[in-house]
């Protein structure tokens, strides 16, 4: 244990540092444990191994970590690389820090085929990223292991630097950037760069370094400047200076085609004030000293990153004309954007709580839907992992955020897999685009659907984000059949809207499967797949079922007397069929009637001349002939509605009235408004047309009467006493 034990003494202190009350016995048990279960084992530098637990340690304890995450680190190769069972871990040190210890020994890099490798490498960043939704610390550790590593990756053959250092650029350090963890990430890709590309990153070294001593000058130049203008408005701020890191230089270098010497905002400045205020008051400062660049301030304060990272960018002209980056944050945000979630295990900080929530949705979101092929999800997984991000809203000013290169296709699976799936066009910033246009910064994004459309595979390059690419495989895995069915489906139930059925009928297992049997199917999904695949249509299926022009004959109610049930109407060539006068003309004897047989409910007679007749003659066949019955001693209730101008008496006049053309009258309702203009609703029991025009004109000869109609009066329904 010779020089392990100075350096286990220096984690311990630097842990006290920040959690004073931790529960070091915890931590020295774990040294002493990993350090027996290690002994004799040396790494391919020859050191010993108890090295490497060590300066994971110390990585986590530099991340401010509790001490679980700590013990973790320090016995995260034990299941893997020694004789210790999971059964002795877990007496030793509990079921919490023995379950992030076996996560992380699942997660192991095989040496195999460049394919299979591939194909397992995928399948180990799905069970790390997996476990991690049950606890982040696993991945907290890993990338910890995965820097140490890093660190120490030039003892190995170059064969084996350059594999490592590219899982690490395309999976290591865009997980830690999806996490917020800006400082390891930065370092991750720094080395990775080293190893996997050495030529270019000593190049790019070597030209840094001859413009060092320049810009270290510049950065002291613009710092006092800086220093001054905020000390003259009173605020205190730590302002930082320094040059890009290596890999961000190189990026923007590829990414825009130039060459070094054109690329001076490789220096950047960071000033972290107390409120997010004069964080707002420091921008406005900066641009007064220098010219803002256009297009290049950005609020991540007002519109935090999908990591939770929050400041605000500008670039300016410097005091020599070449441009600079500044990042303003408070020392809050500041520490997100170097801890980001590893934040939430701080000891003391009970902030971060929401972005945590966040992160482990984004992390749940990569991992759903991933049963099939792991090289898919290793593809979309390195897209999506691709740092930079555009944000969308929606026409309700709900904000998305994608990677840059995600298109409209991705914007409608975010929103809703039925939503994708449906997509038929998009309107963006109020423009009709296509499918394929790129999402830019602050676009409002609105997508058209219809019931009729399905997936198409050309989606599959369109789409960019690994959930829509997710979901259209997975709906053509789903095979032709079930498309079917779901197609089947949903044909059917907009032709239902359509026809004003209620979609549950297709809904209904036992009900679909009487109708699918009407049709000759055994079973339902048999039967919706043929509508689906169009050899029934969905329209034909529907209309004898269709219920719309029955509308016009609602069920008869006993608060309604105005339509009265009565079988004194025969239909030609029929007997014993239910009939009823439709309420919308109220046929009499004497009118010229035709029948109408509705669903359920009998035959409906309406005068020839009703306007609803004429709308229900394009359901041609439902209409029958009718002719009155024996009328003797018959009578039928009709509604009749007398306006009046108001005065003592007039009820009694109008029951008078009718009562001595023989009517009877079965009920009787009086409006009176102003107390100047009445209404009266009667039902009177008629004997037929004839019979109704008499009583028409005694109601008329009345004083005061202004109209009388059959049918009640829109006046009295809306007042009625
Ligand atoms: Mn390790």
């Amino acid at each position: 244990m010779g020089e392990a034990l100075p350096r286990f003494e220096e984690i311990l202190d630097l842990v006290a540092s920040y959690h004073p009350e931790c529960d070091e016995d915890l931590l020295r048990h774990a040294y002493v444990y990993s350090a027996m279960a290690h002994r004799g084992q040396v790494r391919v530098s020859g050191e010993p191994y108890l090295v490497h637990p060590l300066e994971v340690a110390r990585i986590l304890a530099e991340m401010h970590l509790d001490e679980v995450a700590i013990a973790a680190g320090l016995l995260h190769d034990l299941l893997e690389d020694t004789f210790v069972t999971e059964d002795e871990l877990e007496a030793q040190f509990g079921v919490q820090i023995t379950s992030i210890v076996k996560a992380l020994t699942k997660i192991t890099t095989m040496e195999q085929s460049y394919a299979a490798r591939e194909a397992a490498q995928a399948e180990n960043v799905r069970r790390m990223l997996l476990a991690s939704v049950e606890d982040v610390r696993v991945i907290l550790v890993k990338l910890a292991d995965r820097l140490h590593n890093m660190r120490t990756l030039r003892v190995l053959p170059e064969a084996n630097r350059r594999r490592i250092a590219r899982e690490t650029l395309e999976i290591y350090a865009p997980i830690a950037h999806r996490l917020g963890i800006g400082r390891i990430k930065a370092e991750l890709e720094d080395l990775a760069f080293a190893h996997s590309n050495p030529q270019e990153h000593a190049q790019l070294v070597e030209q840094l370094q001859q413009r060092e001593a320049a810009a270290r000058a510049l950065i002291e130049e613009i710092r006092e400047m800086l220093g001054r203008v905020l000390e003259e408005n009173g605020i205190k701020a730590e302002i930082r200076g320094r040059i890009k890191h290596l890999y961000s230089i190189w990026a923007k270098l590829k990414r825009q085609g130039i060459s070094l010497d054109r690329v001076y905002d490789f220096l950047a400045f960071r000033i972290v004030v107390a409120t997010v205020q004069q964080c707002y008051g420091v921008l406005g400062l900066i641009h007064q000293l220098w010219h803002p660049v256009p297009g290049r301030i950005k609020d991540y304060i007002a519109m935090p990153k999908p990591n939770a990272y929050q400041s605000l960018h500008t670039s300016v002209m410097g005091p020599q004309g070449q441009p600079f980056e500044v990042q303003i944050r408070t020392f809050d945000m500041d520490q997100i954007a170097e801890s980001g979630i590893a934040a939430h295990w701080m000891y003391k900080t009970g902030r971060a709580v929401e972005a945590e929530q966040e992160r482990a949705n984004w992390l749940r979101g990569l991992v759903d839907g991933q049963q099939e092929n792991p090289r898919d999800f290793l593809d979309s997984l390195k897209l999506d992992l691709y740092p930079e991000e555009v944000y969308t809203f929606s026409p309700k000013g709900e904000v998305f955020a994608f990677p840059r290169g995600a298109t409209a296709i991705d914007f409608a699976y975010r929103v809703h897999t039925e939503v994708g799936h449906r997509c038929v066009g998009v309107r963006i910033n109020g423009r009709l685009v296509p499918l394929r246009t790129h999402l830019e910064n602050g676009d409002i994004v609105e997508i058209m659907t219809s019931p009729t459309q399905v997936p198409s595979r050309d989606w599959l390059d369109i789409a960019a984000t690994a959930r829509a690419k997710n979901k259209i495989r997975a709906w053509f895995n789903r095979g032709e059949k079930e498309q079917a069915v779901e197609l089947g489906q949903r044909l059917l139930e907009r032709e239902c809207r359509r026809l004003r059925i209620p979609v549950k009928r297709l809904r209904d297992a036992s009900q679909l499967t009487k109708m699918a049997r009407e049709h000759g199917f055994a079973k339902g999904d048999d039967f919706l797949a043929a509508v689906g695949m169009g050899r029934l249509g969905a329209r034909d299926v529907l209309l004898p079922l269709s219920k719309r022009p029955d509308e016009l004959h609602p069920p008869p109610s006993k608060a309604s007397p105005a339509v009265v049930t009565e079988s004194v109407v025969t239909v030609k060539g029929q007997r014993d069929l239910l009939t009823f006068r439709a309420r919308c003309c109220n046929p009499l004897p004497g009118d010229d009637i035709c029948g109408y047989i509705t669903r359920g409910r009998g035959v409906a007679i309406h005068t020839t001349r009703c306007h609803n007749l004429r709308r229900l003659q394009a359901a041609g066949d439902r209409l029958v002939k009718v002719e009155w019955g024996p009328t003797e001693g018959g009578t039928y209730a009709v509604p009749l509605n007398v306006s009046f101008d108001d005065r003592p008496g007039m009820l009694a006049a109008i029951t008078q009235a009718v009562t001595a053309q023989e009517a009877n009258i079965r009920s009787c309702q009086m409006t009176t408004r102003d107390g100047r203009r009445g209404a009266a609703d009667l039902i009177v029991d008629i004997r037929g047309r004839e019979h109704l025009g008499q009583v028409f004109g005694a109601l008329r000869q009345l004083a005061g009467v202004t109209s009388v109609a059959s049918g009640p009066s829109a006046f009295s329904r809306r007042s009625q006493f």
